[in-house]
């Protein structure tokens, strides 16, 4: 029976723990490295001059209003999202061979495709739904999404701790051993936690690994444009995997939250490429990915996707938007090499290099839990146990600051 008092509390989350701590910290040259948004070199959020363009001429259109959008989301925004990370020339696009829906951000979208293949993708050989497999380490939320939907999860070997670089044998170990049909969930771009990304080359291997076991990948592409600035090069394995000819299943995840700085707004897509053109299978998919979000959220939001949809398909906001990307992604990466060139200048001991090396939002430091608590209780430098540092939350006024405090706490 149902006992309200037996209820056992659960610890904080440990990203929102941490936002938390510091909020209440009031030393004034705090700093915040914890959770994973861009921040501008005053250390504020920053609302892209695009989305501001996108906002003025929405208010301003006759799409202003706050009426419910069909279930399977905003047309203009889902085709336009598909063509941003598939490519306008994508042969899944070209031969009709996709469904896309709109979902809650990127968390939205993996657990409306894990509900989707936990009801659906049954292998020919085993009668279980597939174990999804995450990288070692991985998002946090990975393991739970999943889990939370009766999926069993596994982890492959991907990052060296020794040499801080891609454990490649390891990786294709995992995935040769993995039963057949099983789900491999690959980081689109800018891993996170560690900021190492394969090299195309590695990613070649990985997918045909992925193609001999017979398995589906599904992508994450949380961070499309904070490693290089450019669509189109932080696309590349997922074009790679939808458009040569391997015959596996692709699934691909896709958030809005990072890349256009929508974080609240929830905007994202899931987008399940068929394997041939049947109007019947695609008429058949939607159907099935439609009742998921009828009976979770009757209807995605709205706001978001409008003004996304309107950055997307208007070719000067386009512009700015490409711009957008560039100043985030250059801001950070100039703070990853002051930082690094900053640890050196103190001679902290070991090496930084990786810093550089990494891309994306995160950099997996390498620092210690100790040294991480250190750096919170006497620094003021939040960043969460493992070691991974936002670097989006550096800027010109504290890094040399923070730099300090890494060689006072390695030390
Ligand atoms: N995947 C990864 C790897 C992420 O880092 C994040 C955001 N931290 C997400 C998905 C989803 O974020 P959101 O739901 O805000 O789009």
């Amino acid at each position: 029976s149902f006992s309200i008092e037996n209820i056992p509390q659960l610890p904080p989350d440990p990203l929102f723990g941490l936002k938390a701590r510091f909020s209440e910290d009031s030393r004034p040259n705090k700093v915040d490295l914890g959770i994973g948004a861009y921040r501008d070199n005053d250390g504020k959020p920053w609302i892209l001059p695009s989305v501001r363009l996108a906002e003025n001429l929405l208010q301003n259109s006759k799409e202003y209003n706050h009426e419910y959008l069909a279930i399977s989301g905003y047309k203009a925004f889902t085709d336009a999202a598909a063509r941003i990370i598939l490519g306008k020339q994508s042969r899944a696009i070209v031969e009709d061979r996709l469904v896309s829906i709109q979902t809650l951000s990127g968390t939205g979208a993996l657990h409306v495709a894990g509900k989707f293949l936990k009801d659906f993708y049954v292998s020919k050989t085993a009668s279980e739904p597939p174990v999804v497999y995450l990288s070692k380490p991985t998002w946090a939320n990975h393991v739970q999404i999943f889990e939370y939907l009766g999926l069993k999860t596994a982890s492959y070997p991907y990052w060296n701790n020794e040499t801080r670089s891609l454990d490649l044998d390891g990786f294709v170990a995992a995935i040769e051993q993995a039963p057949e049909g099983s789900v491999f969930v690959l980081h689109a771009t800018a891993h996170n936690p560690t900021g190492l990304d394969p090299k195309p080359d590695q990613w070649l291997t990985i997918l045909q690994a992925i193609e001999k076991g017979k398995h589906l990948a599904l992508f994450d592409s949380a961070y499309q444009g904070f490693s290089s600035g450019s669509l189109d090069k932080d696309a590349w394995a997922v074009r790679e995997a939808v458009d040569k000819n391997y015959r596996f299943p692709v699934i691909v995840c896709q958030s809005f939250a990072k890349n256009a700085g929508m974080y609240g707004e929830r905007v994202g897509a899931v987008h399940v490429v068929l394997p041939e053109h049947s109007a019947a299978l695609n008429r058949a998919v939607h159907s099935q990915l439609s009742k998921i979000i009828r009976a979770e959220i009757s209807n995605p939001p709205a706001y978001g996707a409008k003004i996304v949809s309107l950055i997307l398909n208007t070719p000067e906001l386009m512009k700015q938007w490409e711009d957008d990307l560039v100043t985030m992604s250059s801001r950070i990466s100039e703070m990853r090499q002051t930082l690094t060139a900053e640890l050196e200048k103190l001679g902290t001991p070991g090496s930084w290099k990786h810093i550089v090396e990494q891309q994306g939002m995160f950099s997996f430091t390498g620092l210690t839990p100790a040294q991480v608590e250190r750096l919170e209780k006497k620094h003021g430098v939040y960043l969460v146990s493992s070691g991974r540092a936002s670097i989006a939350g550096l800027n010109k006024g504290n890094v040399t600051h923070v730099a300090k405090c890494i060689d006072e706490v390695v030390r």
